[in-house]
């Protein structure tokens, strides 16, 4: 599996990039997890738009789906231009309808729903979901293909869960919006110092902190994370590819 940083950035992006936006590739085919604020102004860096084959959504606050109405424009100028392409899959939970009808357009994306509870399948990849603890509806996933495994918090507090979720994972994608002093139970994040915690008793191979905070010194949640965690800590940025 190969995946690279399309946004990381909480709540809205900085100036020239992007918040949660992941592509996920495998056996050639482009699975985009999250579709953030500017997610597609960055992707076309790294991918055309029509060479996406699915989207996969954690939950519908804005700086995760904030692109997916562009998104789907510009599948529509596309197909305009007389390009033919497939009606694009979009899977999401279902838990909030008026979000989760979004996700179907014309006949240019279509919204399905997951079921948390069983498997997803979607192309060369296997999907385990695990609920958060976030103000929304929010899906944690691991997402397997061949032998490696990904595991990505998405949105939420800490939560004693994730160390078995994120068990032996290649790569664990933790939010970490705040800083080791902060505290995230009523915001629905976690601190540096709890991605490390996670990190270490999950024997993680490689912890990547994303979701990253519009204050401070990023370097100090790497700092942070290294106190409890003695492997690999990289501070997720545009661009950055893993595998
Ligand atoms: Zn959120
Ligand atoms: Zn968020």
């Amino acid at each position: 599996m190969k995946m690279t940083v399309i946004g990381y950035w909480g709540g809205y992006p900085a100036a020239g990039e992007a918040t949660s936006g992941y592509l996920i590739e495998h056996e050639g085919f482009s699975l985009l997890v999250d579709c953030g604020s500017a997610v597609l102004s960055q992707l076309q860096k790294f991918i055309q738009i029509d060479q996406l084959d699915a989207v996969l959504l954690s939950h519908y606050h804005h700086d995760h789906i904030a692109d997916i109405g562009p998104l789907q424009y510009a599948l529509l100028i596309h197909r305009f231009m007389g390009k033919e392409l497939k009606e694009l899959p979009i899977y999401g939970h279902s838990h909030d309808q008026i979000e989760f009808d979004r996700l179907s357009y014309k006949n240019i994306s279509r919204g399905i729903a997951y079921n948390p509870e069983k498997k997803l399948h979607i192309g060369p990849f296997s999907v385990t979901f695990m609920q958060t603890v976030h103000p929304v509806m929010c899906y944690a996933m691991e997402i397997q293909a061949g032998d490696q495994s990904i595991v990505y918090t998405a949105d939420s507090s800490f939560d004693n869960k994730f160390i078995s979720f994120a068990q032996q994972a290649d790569l664990f994608i933790c939010e970490s919006n705040l800083y080791a002093n902060q505290n995230g139970t009523n915001a629905g994040h976690m601190t540096s110092e709890e991605a490390g915690f996670i990190a270490n008793k999950g024997n993680v191979k490689e912890l990547l902190l994303t979701h990253l905070p519009h204050f401070g010194d990023h370097e100090q949640l790497i700092r942070e994370a290294e106190k409890l965690y003695q492997g690999n800590v990289t501070l997720a940025k545009t661009g950055y590819v893993w595998g």
